[in-house]
């Protein structure tokens, strides 16, 4: 592996960085933590994460803004009650999610439901505890909302998400606000729909929304989507509908790979100077950021348990797997892949590889590596839509999860037994 990493952070992770040959995450060694907990082991840093929150609230100084942390990036209740603490709210997708959020101390008032389906039952639970806003995406949901809300005595503040169609120029499974995504209400019929929203006896609107895709690099398809959604705020308003928010979404993408996103305060300064020159900028704003709040706060270990070498390819099998890193398998998503003590010696080309039976079960292909079995390797920028996208398949029982605050590391999820993964299922008779 290369030597020059050795002495320093990792490109885009200023918390994850080589003292001599250990490989740290803030002040803890990760081949200790992975003697202790084993492998595959998910390791965050409180630091990396309140540092990227600090860029948006930095961003955001002296305006009327609500950080909303898009919480199916990394729903583990330790890393939610880090930005719970931080003043954060939460975008959440689901009943499941508003369950976590209550459970690590976070504010329902704060709260924003997001989503295509959400089902009544959801509704209702979410009205109960007094979420702040359901960002609604259709038609037909608006109606069953306020059927719900009316049943229960209350009124739901809605903001309606409306797809502005631009091409966020990310990947197709990621990118959500193109005219055939399933996402949002199509630009044309948005009038329309917010006066059938305003006509409903459950339903309250206070504001607009717009989330147009994932892992975005570049400053103008957000540029973009504002003059879109801001040309809708004052259509919607001329035909008699105050919209008190403006919720922009998340998206903002993460270096995984040589990727050089804006950084978040760059970002909104260039989206606060055009909300201001349209008259917009002392209005409530929202935004919903996930993986660029926790996707380099995060690493996953693993250890090589063989190497196979091949005709065509020598392969480095691991013990994590698609079930603990599911990008690469899901988008063909890039991790860098580290190690944790590097060797010297001749670097060989490995596809790095989990104990899955599935050819798609991929971590890294093509990786040069100085490798042993018995050795630990990092996969890098595992903080965001790994653990949360995990699963069993295989009976593989998922990973623990550490979390770093200074020289102190706290196990924040133990590892699941093979007993626990089947522990809600019963023989017939
Ligand atoms: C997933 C999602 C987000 C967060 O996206 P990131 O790319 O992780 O920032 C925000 N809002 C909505 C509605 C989402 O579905």
């Amino acid at each position: 592996m290369n030597t020059e990493l050795t002495a320093s952070a990792l490109p885009g992770q200023p918390f994850v960085a080589y003292q001599g040959s250990h490989l740290m995450v803030e002040g803890v060694r990760l081949a200790d933590l992975a003697r202790e907990h084993g492998t595959p082991l998910f390791v965050y840093s409180k630091a990396a994460m309140l540092t990227a929150l600090a860029a948006y609230q930095r961003g955001f100084a002296g305006r009327k803004a609500q950080i909303c942390y898009a919480m199916k990036a990394n729903s583990s209740l330790a890393v939610l009650q880090v930005f719970a603490d931080a003043g954060c709210g939460f975008d959440i997708v689901s009943g499941g999610e508003l369950a976590r959020v209550l459970a690590a101390g976070g504010d329902p008032a704060k709260v924003i439901f997001s989503g295509v389906g959400k089902t009544r039952a959801e509704m209702k639970q979410a009205l109960q505890v007094g979420i702040g806003c359901f960002n609604v995406e259709s038609d037909a949901e608006l109606d069953v909302l306020s059927d719900v809300a009316v049943g229960l005595g209350k009124r739901a503040q809605v903001s309606l998400r409306v797809n502005p169609n631009v091409d966020p120029k990310t990947h197709p499974y990621i990118s959500t606000g193109l005219k055939g995504n399933k996402f949002g209400i199509a630009h044309e019929s948005a009038v329309q729909v917010y006066q059938h929203a305003a006509s409903l006896p459950g339903l309250q609107v206070v504001g607009i929304d717009c989330h147009i895709g994932s892992q975005i690099t570049e400053m103008t398809p957000y540029l973009d989507a504002m003059d879109r959604v801001l040309d809708l705020v004052a259509a919607v308003e001329a035909a008699g509908v105050p919209i008190h928010h403006i919720d922009f979404g998340g998206g903002l993408g993460i270096n995984y790979n040589g990727d050089t996103p804006p950084e978040a305060d760059a970002l909104w300064g260039q989206l606060l100077a055009k909300l201001d020159a349209r008259g917009y900028g002392q209005r409530q704003l929202m935004i919903e950021p996930g993986r660029s709040l926790v996707g380099n706060a995060g690493v996953c270990l693993t250890e090589v348990m063989y190497l196979k070498p091949g005709e065509q390819k020598n392969f480095c099998i691991v013990d994590a797997a698609m079930n603990d890193l599911p990008r690469p398998a899901m988008y063909q998503a890039f991790h860098s892949i580290v190690p944790v003590a590097p060797r010297s010696g001749n670097a060989v080309a490995y596809d790095v590889v989990g104990p899955v039976c599935e050819s798609g079960d991929w971590i890294g292909r093509d990786r040069q590596l100085v490798v042993q079995s018995g050795d630990l390797l990092a996969v890098l920028s595992a903080g965001a839509y790994c653990m949360s996208m995990a699963s069993n398949y295989n009976t593989r029982g998922r990973a623990a999860e550490v979390l770093v605050d200074g020289s102190q590391a706290h196990l924040i999820r133990q590892r699941e037994s093979a007993f626990d993964t089947f522990a809600l299922e019963q023989l017939v008779g």
